[in-house]
């Protein structure tokens, strides 16, 4: 049996299986990892949230910065790593994705349940009221009028609706995550380095409680020892020879 027939076959008898992503799905749609040479991190350094809280330069800089890596994700749709996860979950063999990318592409490609454990770059949020809304139109206004725009409820601080380093994690997303995590039976990470928290304990909690873990990365993970399966190659191409030993769904 081949990995993928292997993969396959537990993709195919799980009742809840879980995949969790990180930049490297996202690195096959075109958007840079922000650490990396092309990304915006590389030339700028990135705001921490409490001097967002405190002071107007830094929420400007912060703002300018997301106009950039905003227009990537807008240029960006979904690749078939993305669309087959959401194509599982219709066909009821994937229960959730739990993902560390905030460009919001399992929602594009019309996966449902999805943990965005760093938020999502595609909505903004108002810190001081929680009005909520697209990113987009908000980003344009930005760069015609080159200033942070007031939020139109409260003209308090608005900011992408990401979490910025030095800003906690939102405790009911990681719960869930940790709980889905929990209760999986098959735990399939996809493009993380599984270096960062929660991204280095969840796949624990799975494998501890008797998940079946399967690595696919383009690089070795710390976790590859313990993981039933490692693929060190295309996510796209991996998840598609595994799709071709899943069961057609018409
Ligand atoms: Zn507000």
């Amino acid at each position: 049996m081949t990995p993928y027939e292997q993969i396959a076959a537990w993709l195919t008898s799980a009742k809840s299986a879980v995949a969790f992503t990180g930049a490297g799905i996202s690195t096959e749609s075109g958007i840079p990892d922000f650490r990396s040479p092309g990304g915006v991190w590389a030339t700028s350094t990135p705001v921490m949230y409490q001097d967002f809280l405190d002071d107007a330069d830094a929420r400007y800089e912060y703002w300018r910065q997301k106009s950039i890596s905003h227009a990537d994700f807008m240029e960006s749709g979904p690749n078939v790593g993305h669309q087959l996860l959401a194509q599982w979950e219709q066909a009821g063999l994937l229960n959730a994705v739990i993902t560390q990318n905030i460009d919001g592409l399992h929602h594009v490609a019309g996966s449902y349940r999805v943990l965005e454990l760093h938020g999502t770059a595609r909505e903004i949020q108002c810190l001081d009221c929680n009005y909520r809304g697209d990113a987009d139109p908000w980003v344009k206004q930005f760069l015609a009028e080159d200033a942070v725009p007031p939020c139109p409820e409260c003209t308090g601080r608005l900011k992408h609706a990401t979490i910025s380093f030095g800003q906690q994690l939102d405790p009911e997303v990681l719960q869930e995550a940790a709980k889905r995590s929990e209760n999986a039976d098959l735990y399939i990470v996809l493009g993380s380095s599984l270096v960062v928290e929660p991204a280095a304990t969840l796949p624990l909690l799975a494998k501890r409680n008797g998940a079946k873990l399967v690595i696919i990365n383009r690089d070795s993970t710390p976790h590859d020892r313990i993981a039933h399966q490692i693929l060190n190659e295309s996510i796209g191409d991996a998840l598609s020879k595994i799709a071709d030993h899943c069961p057609q769904q018409e």
